[in-house]
């Protein structure tokens, strides 16, 4: 489904200029840009994916993963076709960088009898990247706020967009899973086809907006598995705030990367570093629960069990607060 995109200026003549990203493709007409879901169409940019549907299914909040938010909760789950990076790992490469055959057209108005037929409250725009699906989420979160302000709408992106957007996008968002790549601005650009800043920036604003944030590094062998690096990462993310949770995952072989998956024992030694910056560090796509559990960083006591998608809420008062020492625990 095509609809006008809502950021874009004239470059010259019917040469366009994208504003969703930071990319900014300059768009002859008949062209699509780096994301293949945003075209000149004579001379007016259209977003090519507005309520197209490639993935839909009710997940486990902490699939997201958000450990923080709503734990133990069903979340309707929608993502569609294209991204604006081209991370050669792409763990969604079938629909982040083809266009699948199988898509169901779903419009906007329909989403908030959607999330009550399921029986949720929320919304999560995953799989794919959000931010080139960017008229739909924002109608659509929108949406779904008018219809109960209770509901909730979750992004898991790669952070990549420009202020303007973004802002106007997050008067409707309730939390964020973000993926902080690689630190490290030259292979950010050179690996991903990305840039560091620009995803500091959105975790920085959507912070200081009070959204709810999750950060995700997927340790990737040759390419950001560099612990000088990582903890750079840690302390940036602490200087921020030390309670923002940090998921560390193992990569396994996808798309156009074969390296050998993550070693267990250097996830294990980035997991130490980073507890020594952050208080609520996890480890992803790994089968040991001690890394999933949320523990208090004062006084150690057990929290949340996770046994895979098993959730056991232990010590959290209703001020979620922990039963033992008081300590307030960042948990909505
Ligand atoms: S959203 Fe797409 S078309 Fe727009 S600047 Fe980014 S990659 Fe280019």
């Amino acid at each position: 489904m095509k609809i006008n995109s809502l950021f874009y200026e004239e470059f010259k003549d019917d040469i366009l200029k994208c504003t969703l990203c930071p990319h900014q493709c300059i768009l002859y007409p008949g062209k699509t840009g780096i994301c293949r879901v945003r075209q000149n169409v004579k001379g007016e940019m259209y977003s090519l994916n507005y309520g197209d549907v490639t993935s839909m299914a009710l997940d486990p909040m902490e699939k997201k993963p958000l450990f923080h938010f709503h734990p133990g909760e069903k979340i309707l789950s929608l993502g569609t076709w294209g991204c604006n990076l081209k991370c050669p790992f792409c763990q969604n490469y079938e629909i982040a960088h083809m266009k699948p055959e199988y898509q169901k057209k779903i419009y906007p108005s329909a989403i908030p009898s959607l999330i009550d037929n399921y029986g949720v409250r929320g919304v999560a725009y995953t799989y794919s990247e959000p931010i080139v699906w960017y008229e739909f989420v924002l109608d659509s979160s929108r949406q779904v706020k008018y219809a109960n302000p209770d509901n909730y709408n979750v992004l898991v992106t790669n952070g990549f967009i420009n202020e303007k957007p973004l802002r106007l996008m997050l008067q409707y968002i309730d939390a964020m899973n973000i993926d902080l790549k690689v630190y490290n601005d030259k292979n950010y650009m050179k690996l991903l086809k990305g840039g560091l800043e620009p995803v500091k920036n959105t975790i920085k604003i959507a912070y200081e907006e009070g959204i709810h944030i999750e950060v995700t590094t997927l340790v990737v062998p040759k390419v950001n598995d560099n612990l000088d690096e990582l903890e750079e990462e840690f302390s940036w993310l602490a200087n921020i705030s030390k309670d923002i949770p940090l998921h560390l995952s193992r990569y396994f072989p996808a798309y156009k990367y074969n390296e050998s998956p993550t070693d267990i024992n250097f996830l294990e030694r980035t997991y130490e570093l980073a507890k020594k910056y952050l208080n609520f560090v996890y480890l992803g796509n790994i089968l040991s629960s001690t890394y999933e559990n949320t523990y208090c960083p004062d006084c150690g006591t057990l929290l949340i069990q996770r046994k895979g998608y098993d959730i056991k809420i232990e010590n959290l008062n209703e001020n979620g607060e922990c039963k033992n020492c008081g300590r307030k625990i960042c948990i909505v």
